[in-house]
C-alpha cells in the first residue's frame, strides 16, 4: 500500500504529541494524521500547580482536545494504547480497534519510578495530571475538615501535616505552593496556620540536584518566607510506606512521620508501553528511554519519530516540557519533510531558562544561566511565558512562540 495514503499516528498528547499535531495541520501536510490518547484533556503541567490552587482558569489549563483541534483536520481518538507492533507497522488499543500507519510519532512521555519502595504506590499521592491534582485537592480540603472536628491530638497533627516525597523541582513547586495554599484553606474553618506542616523528605545533601547554586538559594529562601512552615528533611532515605506513615533513615537511625497526605514526586520511569517495544538495549539509555538520531527517528525504524519523556538524545537535553513542545516543532517539520522528499533537517532546540512557582504569587525565573528575576515580577514573568504557550484553537497559529518570547527578554535584559 502506498504509505503517503497511510495515515500518521501520533501515540501521546503531552507537549511532544499535541504541539507535532498542531504544525502538522498549520503545515497542510498532506498524509491524514491521527492523534491517539487515553485522556480527554491536554493538561499544561508546568502549571498543575495553578491547576490545584485555583489561581487560573481551568479551561486555559486542561482544555479538551476535541477543542483544540477543532477545524485542525487532525483527528482525534481517545483510547488507551496497547500495543505497539513495529514491525507491522500496527498500533493496537484497548477498544478493540487497531490502526496501520505510514509514519509513526511516539510521544507517550513518562510514568512515575517507585523504585521498589514498599507501599510507595499504594499510600502515595501522584502529581502529574489533572485528576492527580484534582484527588490531591479534595483530599487535602477533606483532612483540612476533619481536623478542626477530631480531640484526637495525634490525629490532628498528621492530617494536617503533608509529606512531599522527592526534593527535585516538582516537589519544591508543589511543596512552596501548599505552605501558602493550605493557610488560605485552613483558616477560614477557624485553624491556625502555625498547625500545618510541609515536610519535604529527600535522600541527598541537597534540594534541586543538578540546578545551580543560586537558583537553590533563592529557593531556600523563598521557602522560609512561606506562610505556613516548610521543612526540609535532606540526607534521609524513604524505606517504606503504610497508611499515613512514611519510615525514614538517617544517619543510620530509623524514625517514622505521620501525615494523612504523602505525595511522591521522585522520579521518572519508562512508560511500559516504550519497555516492550523491540528495541535493542544499545539504542536505549540505562532507564530504558529511546535513543533517537539527530532528526528525531528511530535508529533501526526510520519511518518511527519519536521525542519528550520516553527519548534521550545524544546531547542529553532534561526532561521537561521546553524541550519537549520544542521537539514536536522539530517532527512536524521532519515528517512534512519526508511527504515531500526533502532532506531532513537535525533538530537544534534552544534551553533559554527556568522558571519556578515559589509560592502563590511568587517565582523565580532564572535566564540563559545570566539574569535570575525573582519574586512577583519572577511571577509576572513565568506566567507570561507560559500564557503565551497555552495551546488553544484561538491562539494556535501562534504555537511556535518560544518558552520565553524574544521580547519578554528584551524587557528583562532592560531592567
Ligand atoms: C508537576 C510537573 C511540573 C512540571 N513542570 C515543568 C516546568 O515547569 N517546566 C518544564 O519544562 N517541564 C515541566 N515538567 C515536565 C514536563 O511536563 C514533561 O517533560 C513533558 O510533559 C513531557 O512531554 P511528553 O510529550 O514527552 O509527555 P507527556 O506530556 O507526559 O505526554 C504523554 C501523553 O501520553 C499519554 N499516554 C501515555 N501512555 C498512554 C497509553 N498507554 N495510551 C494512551 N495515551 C497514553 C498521556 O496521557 C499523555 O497525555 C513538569 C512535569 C510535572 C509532572
Amino acid at each position: 500500500m502506498n504509505p503517503m495514503t497511510l495515515p500518521t499516528l501520533i501515540l501521546g498528547g503531552g507537549f511532544t504529541g499535541l504541539f507535532t499535531a498542531l504544525h502538522l495541520s498549520h503545515q497542510h501536510y498532506k498524509p491524514p494524521i491521527i492523534l491517539i490518547d487515553q485522556e480527554w484533556n491536554f493538561i499544561f503541567k508546568p502549571l498543575l500547580y495553578e491547576f490545584l490552587s485555583g489561581e487560573m482558569n481551568l479551561q486555559n489549563l486542561w482544555p479538551r482536545y476535541d477543542y483544540l483541534l477543532h477545524n485542525s483536520g487532525v483527528v482525534f481518538v481517545r483510547d488507551r494504547i496497547q500495543a505497539i507492533d513495529l514491525q507491522q507497522r500496527q498500533v493496537h488499543l484497548a477498544s478493540g480497534l487497531h490502526y496501520t500507519y505510514g509514519n509513526l510519532v511516539l510521544s507517550l512521555g513518562g510514568v512515575a519510578g517507585y523504585f521498589g519502595v514498599e507501599g510507595a504506590k499504594e499510600q502515595t499521592f501522584p502529581f502529574r495530571t489533572g485528576e492527580d491534582a484534582m484527588a490531591l485537592g479534595r483530599h487535602l480540603r477533606d483532612c483540612l475538615q476533619r481536623a478542626t472536628q477530631t480531640q484526637d491530638l495525634q490525629q490532628k497533627r498528621a492530617l494536617l501535616t503533608v509529606a512531599i516525597l522527592g526534593a527535585g523541582r516538582s516537589g519544591i513547586e508543589l511543596a512552596a505552593t501548599l505552605a501558602d495554599l493550605l493557610p488560605d484553606w485552613y483558616t477560614p474553618l477557624g485553624g491556625q496556620e502555625t498547625e500545618l506542616r510541609v515536610v519535604v523528605i529527600q535522600r541527598g545533601k541537597e534540594i534541586l540536584k543538578g540546578d545551580s547554586d543560586r537558583l537553590r538559594q533563592t529557593v531556600q529562601t523563598a521557602l522560609q518566607h512561606r506562610t505556613a512552615l516548610v521543612e526540609l528533611l535532606l540526607e534521609t532515605e524513604v524505606i517504606s510506606l503504610t497508611q499515613n506513615t512514611v519510615a525514614l533513615k538517617h544517619k543510620e537511625q530509623i524514625e517514622t512521620l505521620s501525615a494523612a497526605t504523602i505525595v511522591w514526586t521522585m522520579g521518572n520511569s519508562t512508560n511500559p508501553l516504550i519497555a516492550t517495544l523491540p528495541i535493542t538495549e544499545t539504542n536505549r539509555d540505562k532507564q530504558g528511554r529511546l535513543k533517537v538520531t539527530h532528526t528525531l527517528q528511530l535508529p533501526d525504524f526510520p519511518e518511527v519519530f519519536a521525542g519528550g519523556d520516553c527519548t534521550v538524545m545524544e546531547n542529553l537535553l532534561p526532561a521537561t516540557a521546553q524541550v519537549a513542545y520544542q521537539q514536536g516543532a522539530a517532527i512536524a517539520h521532519n515528517l512534512q519533510a519526508l511527504s515531500e522528499g526533502r532532506v531532513l533537517v537535525p533538530t537544534q532546540i534552544g534551553l533559554r531558562g527556568t522558571l519556578m512557582k515559589l509560592g502563590l504569587d511568587e517565582s523565580v525565573a532564572e535566564l540563559f544561566d545570566r539574569y535570575e528575576v525573582k519574586g512577583n515580577l519572577g511571577h509576572l514573568i513565568r506566567q507570561a511565558a507560559y500564557i503565551d504557550l497555552l495551546p488553544t484553537p484561538a491562539r494556535n497559529f501562534k504555537i511556535t512562540a518560544e518558552w520565553l518570547s524574544d521580547e519578554l527578554f528584551y524587557h528583562i535584559a532592560k531592567v
